[in-house]
């Protein structure tokens, strides 16, 4: 089948066909790629402001992933529908205007069923959990017996009470020292317009189709300081191998232009599942990460961003959480310097990694704590219930994120207003300013000096060169406030 993506970017690196075919993508260039598709989503009914404290506050309630899957629900979601782990592109956007849940539950639902019809669109948007399922049988016996192994000490259960709540400060691992010298050193950032301009890294998420050794000196000229894009075509097993002229132009074109390393974040594969119950799709998971952070170590970038997976309602988050964890342990042993970064996710479908909680206990986990990270997402944050949409709720979400997880940690963010809104779990990204999310979240993030010299990657329609240009303008002197 083929499909256009639905984008307005001026970019027209964004304005592709791509095909699919027997599970895999085919793109019209050895590796290339294109944004976020499942997160940019076609014919957004107009947004309204709805107001989404009562039930959203300020952080999500693990137990609503309880109620997005009741038992009925689950069975649908998991047995019948081909919905990506990493989201479909297909779900019904007119959810989005909905802040109640119950409803976004039963549209959702009603949007899988009818997705069973179109099969042949389906069946290439899932191959984990397609997989999964054909091997359920076979797995079902081991996952069971290894989930009564993997019940260790952790706090979630994946049908928790509804009124139960996660205390951040209940760190079953507590392996994490949360204050130290690291993070002092950040405090000592500029305040001043001028420094800030500097040390504001924003980019955003491009196509490699006009080749690496260009692509530097492109996003330069459209204002960008940082910029994310696949190694490997996003939907696709198949291993993309960068070639070793194309990295000595990319690195040379880095140096040519100052740009920071640290400020370039590829994103992974959605096919990736580290935290898959399904031993052969957790395999192919793990080796398929391997390559792409080898595609970075032959680039001479240092970070690697991707979600962390999904429990498919076959055993409970903190199992999968450990499977991560056991999966980023056997991925960085087999890689060297990328730092591995963990976004955190809308919570859509049986995704992990919806709140702090999820993304701490994973690092916690991870035997070598100096290559992994964290990437801030605002959208999927928003989604997942964390209410970023004024200056005070940022106060307390990002004071939090520093209790439980630590601006340490941080190694990106991404920049993304939201269609859906707070606490739906729905992630369907909207340009800055446009969405449920506003500006004032935006104007936070670039003017908080905690998020100096971290690269912020723009994942919206765009075009990228005015939002870019929109969010340097939100810069302020702190003296004048
Ligand atoms: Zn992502
Ligand atoms: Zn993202």
């Amino acid at each position: 089948m083929k499909r256009k993506l639905n984008n307005n970017n001026n970019n027209e690196s964004h304005n592709e066909l791509i095909e699919e075919e027997n599970n895999e993508i085919i793109h019209d260039c050895d590796s290339c790629d294109e944004i976020d598709n499942e997160e940019i989503i076609p014919e957004a009914p107009p947004l309204k402001k709805v107001q989404t404290d009562k039930q959203s506050k300020l952080k999500p309630k693990q137990t609503s992933i309880t109620d997005f899957f009741s038992p009925t629900t689950i069975k649908k979601t998991s047995k019948n529908d081909k919905v990506s782990p990493f989201f479909s592109n297909a779900i019904d956007t007119s959810t989005t205007t909905n802040s109640n849940n119950k409803n976004v539950n039963k549209k959702t639902t009603t949007t899988n069923v009818k997705k069973n019809n179109d099969k042949d669109d389906e069946d290439k948007e899932d191959e984990n959990e397609e997989e999964d399922d054909d091997e359920e049988d076979d797995d079902d016996k081991k996952t069971k017996k290894s989930n009564k192994k993997l019940a260790t000490t952790t706090t979630y259960k994946k049908k928790s009470s509804p009124k139960k709540k996660v205390n951040p400060t209940e760190n079953k691992f507590s392996t994490i020292n949360y204050k130290d010298d690291e993070y002092k050193q950040k405090e000592e950032y500029s305040s001043s317009k001028k420094d800030k301009l500097e040390n504001v890294k924003i980019g955003g998420h491009v196509s490699i189709k006009t080749g690496y050794p260009s692509l530097i000196q492109s996003v330069v000229a459209q204002g960008f300081k940082a910029v994310a894009f696949f190694t490997n075509p996003p939907r696709t097993w198949k291993h993309h191998t960068v070639k070793l002229d194309d990295s000595i132009k990319f690195k040379q074109s880095c140096k040519t232009h100052n740009f920071d390393v640290n400020c370039i974040l590829p994103h992974g594969s959605y096919f990736l599942n580290l935290g898959s119950p399904n031993k052969e799709n957790l395999q192919k998971s793990r080796d398929l990460m391997i390559h792409e952070m080898k595609n970075c170590e032959i680039l001479g970038v240092k970070h690697f961003n991707f979600h962390p997976g999904s429990h498919l309602n076959e055993i409970s988050e903190a199992e999968s959480i450990k499977i991560v964890a056991e999966s980023l342990d056997y991925i960085l042993e087999r890689t060297k310097d990328v730092v591995a970064v963990i976004e955190c996710t809308a919570g859509q479908g049986t995704n992990l990694g919806y709140t702090f909680e999820h993304l701490r206990d994973m690092i916690a986990l991870v035997k070598d704590k100096s290559r992994v990270g964290v990437c801030l997402d605002t959208c999927h944050m928003f989604a997942a219930g964390y209410n970023i949409s004024s200056k005070s709720n940022c106060d307390v979400i990002f004071e939090e994120f520093d209790k439980v997880v630590g601006f340490k940690y941080l190694k990106g963010v991404h920049l993304n207003d939201s269609k859906s809104t707070c606490g739906s779990k729905l992630d369907r990204h909207e340009n800055i300013g446009k969405g449920h999310i506003g500006t004032p979240c935006f104007k936070y993030l670039v003017n908080d000096k905690r998020f100096q010299n971290v690269p912020m990657i723009l994942e919206t329609v765009g075009p990228y060169d005015q939002e870019v240009k929109l969010l340097y303008s939100f810069i302020e002197d702190d003296v004048k406030k």
